[in-house]
């Protein structure tokens, strides 16, 4: 088959083509695994933390990618869910022990054995690929492959996201930064608490502008000041500057969300600027977001077909992987990128 795989990992600066692509020996469906044939798959922030090293596989060479749409191929022994033909999803989470307190809470994202796919196992920049059954998601029919695969971790993960961030009508939520996700968390957001305003924290005027056409209350740069207070916010920027800018822009008793799975190093001496009282006194909340549950997508899946959300995607050849990474390395972003693959 043909796939991308990573060998090493890379510095993006030195070398803007880290994904080469092979001919590679198609899996084979192990125990209660299916393999799926792969339409489209997302192309995620989450990869350039991977070549970069600040989330690195733990094997090389590895297939990168876990926003996948497909359908079943061949279904392996013993599984009961699927059958050859069915459309599914594959997300961030691959696999989880589903004994531990937090798996049997829900919490299969914190399981200490979480696998991601993509970086424990091989992901979806390839033309087929493997998963167990019950980490695979039917895909509700009002979305087709391409529109579908953004929801599975974007989606998904703003889904979360805006759970923990507390928002609800009435308040006002803040999104710092504008990529694939935020453009579907402000659908969302919209439609579950349309009482509720939603303020836009974005680099570019095109990224402000689109926010805007989406329904925002109010979109302007990372450092300027929004018209009321935030209760909610949630930041999906690589930096650190954009935390204290929001932090200071938190209402008292507010929350602040990091939806990033690493940060980068880059700007991190700012934070020798966080100043008490302006941006942690009275009450003020900082949480992460970590991975994401296997009910977020199922549940994320059925709340944007009921929506229904309209994914913005920019699609690029699987061969262009390498290019649509760069783009999003260089913030030229308008919803999400998507790789088609196959006819
Ligand atoms: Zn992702
Ligand atoms: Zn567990």
């Amino acid at each position: 088959m043909k796939a991308l795989v990573l060998r090493k990992n890379y510095s993006l600066e030195a070398n803007p083509n880290p994904l080469e692509t092979v001919d590679w020996p198609r899996p084979r469906p192990m125990d209660r695994q299916i393999l799926v044939k792969v339409s489209a798959c997302g192309v995620c922030h989450t990869e350039l933390d991977e070549i970069e090293g600040r989330t690195p596989p733990p094997r090389f060479p590895i297939i990168l990618g876990h926003q996948i749409v497909g359908r079943v191929e061949q279904a392996g022994p013993g599984v009961r869910r699927f059958k050859p033909g069915d459309r599914v999803g594959i997300g961030w989470i691959f696999s989880a022990c589903g004994k531990c307190r937090f798996c049997l809470n829900g919490d299969d994202n914190l399981c200490p054995e979480f696998r991601a796919t993509g970086r424990d196992a091989d992901g979806g920049y390839a033309e087929y690929t493997t998963v167990e059954e019950d980490f695979a998601h039917p895909i509700p029919e009002v979305f087709s492959d391409l529109e579908a695969a953004p929801l599975l971790c974007a989606g998904a993960i703003g889904y979360r996201s805006l759970r923990l961030s507390g928002m609800d009508n009435g308040k006002t939520l803040g999104l710092i930064g504008f990529g694939a996700s935020a453009h579907l968390v402000l659908q969302m957001a919209r439609h579950q608490h349309p009482g509720g305003k939603i303020f836009v924290f974005a680099r570019s005027e095109a990224e402000q502008q689109f926010a805007l056409e989406l329904g925002a209350s109010w979109a302007g740069g990372i450092e300027s000041q929004p018209p009321q207070p935030l209760d909610c916010a949630i930041d999906t920027t690589p930096a650190w500057k954009p935390v204290l800018e929001g932090l200071k822009n938190l209402a008292p008793g507010g929350r602040f969300i990091i939806n990033a799975i690493r940060k980068e190093e880059r700007d991190k001496e700012i934070l020798l600027k966080l100043d008490y009282p302006h941006h942690l006194w009275l009450e003020k909340e900082i949480k992460s977001v970590a991975n994401v549950a296997r009910r977020d997508i199922r549940e994320f899946l059925r709340l944007a077909a009921e929506i229904p959300i309209q994914p913005e995607i920019q699609v690029f050849p699987l061969e262009e992987a390498n290019r649509a990474l760069m783009e999003l390395k260089n913030r030229k972003i308008r919803g999400a990128k998507v790789l088609r693959i196959g006819p």
